[in-house]
């Protein structure tokens, strides 16, 4: 029999013991706790600087969903813009900005690439993808990026200060055009006239460059998509160039006045979205039949602008919808109609191009045909030569650079000689 018989002497010892060691060895827990701790962060902050936050709560920033990896890495999860009615989903445009201490490293990867297109999948990235940094938001810089395993971009950055924006491409935001605007708005050649509202209620503007009663007028559309932010920086050099004021500034003006519709979804580039608009109708599309005045006014307003144009006397005689893609070429769609003309003055205008700028991309050929998109539409129910100008938003071969807002603007400056030597060899326009 097994009796543990204690005496009282015994449990006191015991329960002294127990009281006295529980408080010892509680109190090396903690110690050797807190050394490991004091070791932690003396390891970590050498080791491994913490990420304070990816911030996208800013104009333009894209919606992003972002954890930090086992290794470090920062992983961005892209947020999809869905079409209405459609399978098609895109990814295209991120902006964001990461706060960490100055100096730390990062390695980047951005997820969510697995876009959907006319139904079929597709990836908006190559191997030459572009993007850009910076320190305050105005001031960009590119960087080499790399496209890994499970269709997923790669890259490098280095905090300067301890904020980076990081971009797909040079921002052009909304504050960016009203900045514009305000700039040139008291200029007597210049009007801006709203002719409508975007599905959220912000006011859509043409804006008019010159005199109205020129002999020619061209039709400028910008920023249908909202990751493409290409087309606003030409069509800002190109503005800037017209009110130069000098002698060439007064020729061009004597033969064209320019309309300019800078920022057609408006809604999308504020919200950073790639594609649609906010009702998920691409701004692209279906310019083959009157535009749905609910689901995309945007479209409506333009059309209806463009109406009352053709009403009293003054259709465009020439309109370009500026896009982003890989490959930067004209889009010289061909809808079943007598072409004969058209594809001469287009190819005209290609070799003007050519001549005047660093365009050196080319046109799509053969039976391209883009039904429903604004170039193709315009043709076929205004018949204003219209078309539509991808800008590579990679690389621009001629210039063996990137494409940078400054690329851009002098681009837009270029193209005055572009127009007036086109109306120039176009009397029948
Ligand atoms: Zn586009």
């Amino acid at each position: 029999m097994n009796v543990d018989i204690k005496t009282p002497e015994v449990r006191m010892m015991n329960s002294c013991y127990n009281v006295f060691g529980r408080l010892l060895e509680g109190l090396a827990v903690r110690f050797a706790s807190i050394v490991f701790c004091a070791f932690a962060l003396t390891f970590a902050s050498a080791e491994e600087p913490l990420l304070e936050f990816i911030h996208t709560g800013f104009e333009n920033a894209s919606p992003l969903d972002w954890e930090i990896d086992g290794e470090g890495t920062i992983i961005g999860r892209l947020v999809y813009d869905h079409e209405r009615s459609s399978p098609n989903r895109a990814n295209g445009h991120w902006h964001f900005e990461i706060q960490a201490p100055e100096k730390s490293q990062w390695t980047v990867i951005l997820e969510n690439f697995d876009n959907v297109w006319n139904g079929k999948k597709g990836s908006p990235l190559c191997d030459r993808t572009a993007c850009f940094v910076s320190n305050d938001g105005q001031q960009w810089r590119p960087i080499e990026t790399e496209v890994i395993e499970g269709n997923r971009l790669r890259f490098n950055v280095k905090m300067e200060g301890n904020r980076l924006k990081v971009a797909r491409l040079e921002p052009y935001r909304l504050s960016d055009l009203d900045r514009l605007i305000e700039k040139i708005e008291s200029n007597p050649l210049v009007e801006i006239q709203k002719v409508g509202k975007t599905v959220a209620g912000r006011d859509l503007e043409i804006v008019r460059i010159g005199d109205p009663g020129a002999t020619h007028r061209v039709l400028l559309r910008a920023r249908s998509h909202p990751w493409e932010p290409g087309g606003n920086w030409v069509v800002e050099g190109l503005i800037e160039r017209l009110l130069r004021g000098d002698t060439d500034a007064k020729r061009y003006l004597s033969q064209y006045c320019v309309y300019v519709l800078p920022i057609a979804n408006k809604d999308g580039v504020a919200r950073g979205m790639t594609r649609f608009n906010l009702l998920g109708k691409d701004l692209n599309r279906n310019w083959d039949r009157p535009a749905d005045p609910e689901l995309a006014p945007e479209n409506r307003a333009l059309e209806t602008w463009i109406e009352s144009m053709i009403a009293r006397g003054q259709r465009p005689d020439l309109a370009i919808d500026f896009h982003n893609d890989n490959n930067g070429r004209l889009h010289i769609s061909r809808p079943n109609i007598e072409l004969a003309e058209y594809l001469k003055r287009m190819k005209r205008f290609e070799l003007l191009l050519r001549e005047h700028t660093w365009f050196t991309e080319g046109s799509t050929g053969g039976n391209f045909h883009n039904p429903g998109s604004f170039g193709e539409g315009l043709l076929e129910r205004y018949r204003i030569t219209a078309f539509i100008h991808e800008l590579n938003a990679d690389w621009i071969a001629a210039l063996d650079d990137y494409p940078s807002a400054k690329n851009w603007k002098l681009y837009g400056s270029q193209l005055c000689d572009v127009f007036y030597e086109y109306f120039e060899g176009n009397s029948s326009e």
